[in-house]
């Protein structure tokens, strides 16, 4: 089980679950389930639903179980199994040998639909889609019994089992609990329990033609499980009493508590798979695990580390309402881990070239520099110093603005863990204008320690070797949306995609160690932000990095700038 790094503060849930263990009403177990359906890859929400039900059990000596919910043969495969297992494994949740499919589980809920069949408490419905709606009635007028309703118990046997056996079209039969059309909750105006569907599953391949509804195999499969405690989001809240009604008239033994909680909303993301599978399907972003999506497949190739995801879900709570996180507390707890973890380095994502006319032409130096300035433990490795360097663009201003403390004419400055320079000169190029080289000079006496004679330099900025540096493509990403709430757009929530949430440079240069690093290496490159190693492009011949997030939060400066 995963060691959170900080106590599991209380919540609702907790307090519910101590109370059940006081009282002895599971005989003191604690048992839940993460249960997904495979019809696509897990984000972030998903997240927090794995915190919460792994950390509960391992919270309270209990255990979890992951289960897949795959009722529904449309849009699930094997491929999004691979993926939630692997997700879950990465995120540090074990479900031991508990891994579970609702699949494995048909015989017995057709077993229990006979049974309420029996027991005349379901009923063949051949009302079509359109009517059966129609009947339903509205949350102000109560629902109309289905003529159907009163079909004997052998006639729905015999037409339940012709079902089954594949006489019928889809649509002309279901099966339907007989609960109460005139019901306030609507969820309980007879609800369907199997209906027709003529395709083939994933595990069951073309075994079965009818399938249960979620409502129906889902409390059950919790209570084959001896689940406990059924965490789910709260658009659950209105199915609770119908979850109750399946095992009670059931008579199951095991009969697990439903608790409902705020799902996770997180700003300009959008947390639905259904969109998510727009997303990859209209090719808006490279796939499931393209570095800007929600995605935990995502987020872990874009350099997220599962400690600042868990993290993350244990700031934000569990609770009974929702709400919209900011992605900036995301970043933060990402931010966060990687500044501890992450080792330094030198990268120039828009090299300027550098002369220092002083520095002989056949000298090379190797500087010592740390990996971690806070972290003696961690080291320090040698950066090759020459005559010739890039430096930021942005590093050198021939007219700097106020408070610009880097380069510029007249100016000194001191190189990262080096000497300091000074200004000597620019090459401009004669059609655009634009500086193309830079001369400086250097003061040998400056490398252990600021100038002998005590003038102040501007600034401190980071550099590389240009012939001991390595080329490689830099990919800055930035958030999918650029308002806070894409669903708020409704049907146009994709013309709120943030057009710039993909920058590639092409022509970097880092130091040459990060060749032999393996993919999904992170790195805080000084002054500029955390980077990881492209787990899918990047080799030791073309290096590809990811921009994790940038040191400082560009986000908040923005909405700084508006209030003002
Ligand atoms: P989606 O809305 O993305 O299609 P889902 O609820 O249909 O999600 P499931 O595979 O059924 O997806 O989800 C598995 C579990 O994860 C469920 O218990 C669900 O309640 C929980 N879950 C899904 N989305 C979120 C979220 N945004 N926040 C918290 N829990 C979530
Ligand atoms: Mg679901």
């Amino acid at each position: 089980m995963a060691q959170m790094n900080s106590p599991e503060p209380t919540d609702f849930i907790r307090e519910m679950i101590e109370e059940h263990i006081k009282t002895n009403r599971f005989q003191g177990r604690v048992a839940t389930r993460f249960p997904p359906e495979p019809n696509g890859y897990l984000h972030i929400g998903h997240a927090k639903s794995i915190c919460l039900n792994f950390g509960i059990p391992a919270q309270y000596g209990g255990t979890c179980n992951l289960r897949m919910d795959d009722t529904d043969p449309s849009g699930e495969s094997e491929e999004y199994v691979n993926s939630i297992i692997q997700d879950v494994k990465w995120l540090g949740f074990d479900w031991g040998n508990r891994l579970y499919f609702a699949s494995d589980y048909y015989d017995r809920l057709y077993q229990y639909a006979i049974r309420l069949i029996e027991e005349g408490k379901a009923y063949v419905c051949s009302l079509s889609p359109d009517e059966i709606r129609e009947y339903r009635g509205t949350l102000t007028e109560p629902g109309k019994e289905s003529p159907y309703r009163n079909r004997s118990v052998e006639e729905n046997l015999d037409l339940f089992g012709r079902m089954r056996a594949g006489e019928f079209e889809e649509g002309s039969h279901v099966l339907r609990a007989k609960i109460d059309m005139a019901s306030p909750n609507i969820v309980m105006r007879d609800p369907i329990i199997y209906r027709i569907k003529k395709a083939p599953h994933y595990r069951t391949g073309n075994k079965w033609c009818l399938y249960p509804m979620y409502d129906f195999a889902h409390c059950l499969s919790d209570s084959i499980e001896k689940i406990t405690h059924s965490i789910c989001t709260l658009e659950f809240e209105n199915n609770r009493p119908l979850y109750d009604w399946f095992l009670d008239e059931l008579k199951v033994e095991n009969h697990p508590q439903q608790i409902e909680f705020a799902r996770l909303n997180l700003s300009c993301t959008v947390l639905s798979k259904r969109r998510l599978i727009e997303l990859v399907g209209k090719g808006v972003v490279e796939g499931w695990d393209d570095p800007r999506m929600p995605t935990l497949a995502g987020m872990r190739r874009r350099g997220y580390t599962p400690e600042a995801i868990r993290n993350f879900c244990s700031r934000i709570g569990v609770a009974k309402t929702e709400n919209l996180v900011d992605l900036s507390l995301l970043e933060h707890c990402v931010r966060e881990d990687l500044n501890q973890r992450a080792p330094r380095s030198m990268g120039v994502l828009r090299p300027l070239r550098l002369v220092i006319d002083n520095y002989p032409e056949e000298k090379k130096e190797e500087l010592e520099c740390p990996n971690h300035p806070q972290n003696p433990g961690m080291g320090s490795r040698r950066v090759p110093f020459s005559r010739v360097l890039y430096i930021e663009q942005d590093d050198f201003h021939e007219d700097p603005p106020k408070k610009y403390n880097r380069l510029g004419p007249g100016r000194e400055v001191r190189l990262r863990y080096s000497y300091v320079i000074k200004y000597a000169g620019m090459v401009k190029d004669p059609q655009s204008g634009k500086i193309i080289e830079l001369h400086c000079t250097y003061d040998p006496e400056t490398l252990h320690g600021p100038p002998p004679d005590g003038r102040k330099v501007e600034g401190v900025i980071h550099w590389v070797s240009a012939e001991h540096s390595v080329p490689a493509e830099v990919r800055l990403y930035d958030r999918l949306f650029q308002v806070p709430d894409p669903m708020g757009e409704g049907d146009d929530w994709m013309k709120s995609l943030n057009p710039k949430s993909l920058e590639i440079l092409s022509f970097c240069r880092v130091e040459s160690s990060l060749r032999d690093a393996p993919p999904g290496s992170r790195y805080q490159f000084e002054r500029q932000g955390y980077f990881c190693l492209d787990s899918r492009d990047s080799s030791p011949q073309r290096l590809v990095l990811n921009r994790v997030v940038p040191l400082r939060d560009s986000w908040a400066k923005v909405a700084d700038q508006k209030k003002k």
